[in-house]
């Protein structure tokens, strides 16, 4: 006689994490807390009691939803939640999103300003790592500031920005010819911070969206602002979090691309 049942070895990843004890070491870990934030961070939906596969997004939307349903994981974790500091009634594409991770047990944690500060994990030190910021500290609130190890062109450091995300970077000479050496990073939306760039004496900003009524504040203030993408600078700290976690707590893991091209 032959037994068709296969062995079954039970992994951390099959038995899972109680949710509670992820939220709280997540809550811990990310100084969740600490944070004055317009975002309602930390665990936004609460989903099925055990975590046994995460998804990491930039957004919270319904294909972002739905997707990591598909990939079977449980505990979403986002930079951009669902709830932003204001009631919202549960209508629309709002009752959709809530509706299809409440179904399917996804609980969706978010982080906002604690994952864009992060010193770890966050995404302007994962940018300022990747770009071998040496003497990198924190600026600019949630930002990175430091030196290169040796100067480059605007265009060669344009180029390297562009290698770790994948997509085309919005380039604003204001330096006019002046390399790229002292750097300030700041994910996301962060054209208001050239004023206080300058002021620290940097020659240029990376950070990720343009805004019109900031363009020429660059020109006037003589400082390079590279734009690589608010969505772009903003998929190191999800994926560097489910990285953590994955250490921390065996959970497989898989990242969301979902370019929006801004
Ligand atoms: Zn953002």
């Amino acid at each position: 006689m032959t037994d068709p049942t296969p062995q079954d070895t039970p992994t951390p990843a099959k038995r899972g994490v109680p949710l509670t004890e992820l939220t709280a070491w997540l809550d811990t870990y990310l100084r969740t807390a600490d944070f004055k934030d317009w975002s309602n961070n930390g665990l936004q939906v609460e989903g099925n009691s055990v975590v046994t596969r995460v998804a990491a997004s930039v957004d919270t939307s319904e294909r972002s939803i739905e997707d990591a349903i598909a990939s079977g994981a449980n505990l979403m974790i986002v930079h951009h939640g669902l709830f932003w500091n204001k009631p919202l009634m549960v209508t629309g594409p709002h009752r959709r999103r809530l509706q299809a991770a409440l179904d399917a047990g996804l609980s969706i944690y978010a982080s906002h300003l604690p994952l864009d500060a992060h010193p770890e994990v966050g995404n302007n030190a994962m940018m300022a790592f990747a770009l071998s910021l040496q003497n990198a500290r924190p600026a600019f609130g949630i930002g990175q500031m430091g030196e290169l190890p040796y100067e480059l062109t605007l265009q060669d450091f344009a180029e390297r920005v562009q290698k770790l995300t994948g997509e085309i970077c919005l380039v604003h000479g204001g330096g006019g010819g002046t390399g790229v050496h002292r750097l300030g990073i700041v994910s996301g939306s962060g054209a208001e911070y050239i004023t206080q760039a300058a002021e620290l004496g940097l020659d240029t900003l990376l950070t990720g969206e343009p805004e019109h009524k900031h363009f020429h504040d660059a020109f006037e203030l003589g400082i390079n602002v590279v734009y690589a993408g608010h969505y772009e600078t903003e998929t190191f700290g999800v994926r560097a979090l489910a990285a953590r976690l994955e250490e921390q707590f065996g959970l497989p893991w898989q990242f969301l691309h979902l370019p929006t091209g801004l």
